[in-house]
């Protein structure tokens, strides 16, 4: 009898515990199993950091050289020191300007960047930082598959070919996971978009080259058909970026557009079926 009636206060707690652990172990899951691209706001630049639901790490093109130090802030304060795969889309300091200091404070696993070179201090840095840090580089161009396993596949689908216009050599990469896919562009223009035959269609996009007209026609527009459209630009830029021809097409389209300069730091998750979007309005710290 006192053994039952132990039993009876005992069996209350247990289960009290197991549910505890379940949803513990739930939330877990949710983050584990869930790919997050956060696309940070650095003035006229790009920068992408992407959570694998794995716990592995990507981060696409690095921003002015005066963000290395917010930038890897902000990658901290998600609870990651590494960065599994870095990716240079193309050697313009807009895009790898902060590289070179990121590569010196942070483990980085290897990084991949197109068969272009330029003779700016920003592009030397980064391969001096690369080499004295042992990182591996890879070519970052068409048919590379930079990543194929955990339900995730990340394939280079271009630069197909080498431009003297170094916007025309951007990495154009295609990240997939379960049902959903995202596309990252550099700076990549109409001409090399155009040379890619490879399946260009996306959920989620980074826009090419800050939505400038350039890069962004009806065609090209209409292969990638997004649902999701993401504009990396500085506030009152010199360019005009995004351009409104490109704003007009993408909402001709439905896509839903954000921007940098207007959302903040624009962060959008999959859970391999479906996709959420949040947004800060917070800029990443300048250095002074
Ligand atoms: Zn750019």
């Amino acid at each position: 009898m006192k053994k039952l009636r132990r039993f009876a206060v005992i069996l209350p707690l247990l289960l009290v515990a197991a549910l505890c652990s379940c949803a513990g172990k739930e939330d877990a899951d949710v983050k584990a199993g869930s790919l997050t691209a956060h696309f940070l706001n650095v003035g006229q630049g790009d920068c992408a950091f992407v959570e694998l639901p794995d716990g592995r790490a990507v981060l696409i093109d690095a921003a002015e050289n005066y963000y290395g130090e917010g930038i890897i802030g902000y990658i901290r304060q998600t609870g990651h020191d590494k960065i599994d795969y870095l990716v240079a889309s193309h050697p313009h300091s807009d895009h790898i300007g902060s590289m070179g200091y990121i590569v010196r404070h942070m483990d980085v696993g290897a990084c991949y960047m197109p068969r272009a070179t330029n003779n700016t201090k920003a592009f030397e840095k980064l391969l001096e930082s690369l080499e004295n840090r042992s990182v591996p580089v890879a070519e970052a161009g068409s048919g590379v598959v930079m990543i194929d396993d955990g339900g995730v596949k990340a394939e280079f689908l271009a630069p197909v070919s080498i431009s003297e216009n170094l916007n025309n050599c951007s990495a154009v990469l295609r990240l997939s996971f379960g049902k959903t896919t995202f596309l990252f562009t550099g700076d990549a223009e109409t001409e090399e978009l155009s040379e890619i035959t490879a399946d260009l269609s996306a959920d989620v996009l980074k826009v090419a080259h800050h939505g400038s007209a350039d890069a962004n026609t009806a065609e090209t527009l209409g292969r990638i058909n997004p649902k999701t459209a993401v504009i990396s630009c500085g506030a009152g830029n010199d360019f005009g970026h995004p351009h409104k021809e490109t704003l007009d097409l993408l909402g001709q389209m439905g896509a839903k557009v954000y921007r940098t300069d207007l959302d903040g730091t624009v962060t959008v998750s999959s859970d391999g079926k479906s996709i959420t979007v949040t947004h800060d309005n917070m800029a990443i710290e300048r250095a002074k």
